[in-house]
């Protein structure tokens, strides 16, 4: 073997050894596979859930990607909260803590607009209820209002109405309603804390609102009804599923919202859990630590 022949055998040799030795380490779990870990499976809907009445399809990841959808980019990157009514100390309470985990959530800047009146409602689009209190109608308030008054650097704008809101004249009620391909959408604090909140109701209330927060905005970003485990973005027919529901987002969602904002999951996950800890609630703040123990 002439000297030429036995340095190119033994660079052979070794970068097969390289190879082999590549080859056999583990690959590294990503972010989402890890935490997949806990996602916990949906159960059978019930009578009267939104799964039941609703045969949705199943959002995979590549049709997310193949969506046409809002991405924050560079001076559109801002979301707005649109408090309408007159709210009480307590209920501005809870619009400043739901502005602070949007914040957190999407890990976008977030800021609380100062409030609009009432007085926009015309009477056209205010009924009274079967229960007896004042209903606005929902599409007035992202046509006429949000639309009108969208800022430039906003990627979302959603408002918070005082009112109960109706969707339209043979429903009862709606909790939330979005214009997902305008990136405008509105919910109501009127029902989470059954019209009146006060110190015991709060924790209760601010939980509903984050979680229908984070529900709509995430369906103005582009993700679909969750059919994949227990979400923030399964579909809800009443308050009673929405509690049901945890405010966690499962691995596929997580995964899909951070193709679109390219945060760092794991400082994400941090903040979370200070907030959910600072706040003692309990459940939120025990499913963030489940998440964290397995990337450690
Ligand atoms: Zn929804
Ligand atoms: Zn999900």
């Amino acid at each position: 073997m002439s000297r030429g022949k036995y340095n190119f055998a033994l660079a052979f040799f070794y970068s097969a050894v390289w190879t082999l030795f590549f080859s056999c380490q583990k690959r590294e779990k990503t972010y989402f596979e890890a935490i997949a870990v806990n996602d916990v499976k949906l159960s059978e809907p019930k009578s009267g859930n939104w799964r039941y009445s609703h045969k949705e399809n199943v959002q995979q990841f590549e049709d997310f990607q193949k969506s046409k959808r809002i991405k924050p980019v560079p001076g559109k990157n801002i979301i707005y909260l649109q408090p309408i009514g007159s709210f009480n100390e307590i209920q501005q309470k809870e619009i400043e803590l739901t502005r602070e985990y949007i914040r957190i959530y999407f890990q976008l800047e977030t800021k609380v607009l100062p409030a609009l009146s009432n007085t926009l409602f015309p009477k056209t689009v205010r009924r009274i209820s079967r229960e007896g209190q004042e209903q606005v109608l929902a599409s007035y308030v992202l046509d006429s209002i949000l639309m009108k008054r969208k800022p430039k650097e906003a990627a979302i704008v959603m408002g918070i109405t005082e009112k109960d809101l109706f969707p339209r004249p043979d429903w009862n009620y709606v909790f939330g309603f979005a214009s997902y391909e305008k990136g405008v959408g509105v919910t109501s604090i009127y029902r989470l804390a059954e019209g009146h909140l006060t110190a015991s109701n709060f924790n209760e209330s601010l939980v509903r609102l984050m979680k229908i927060g984070s529900h709509e905005i995430g369906h103005m970003f582009g993700i679909s009804h969750c059919l994949n485990a227990n979400c923030v973005m399964n579909g809800t027919n009443s308050l009673t599923e929405t509690d049901d529901h945890v405010a966690r987002a499962c691995s596929l969602c997580q995964m899909k919202l951070n193709s679109s904002i390219h945060y760092d999951n794991k400082k994400r996950l941090l903040e979370l859990k200070n907030f959910f800890e600072k706040l003692h609630l309990n459940t939120e703040s025990s499913l963030a630590q489940q998440d964290l123990n397995l990337l450690q």
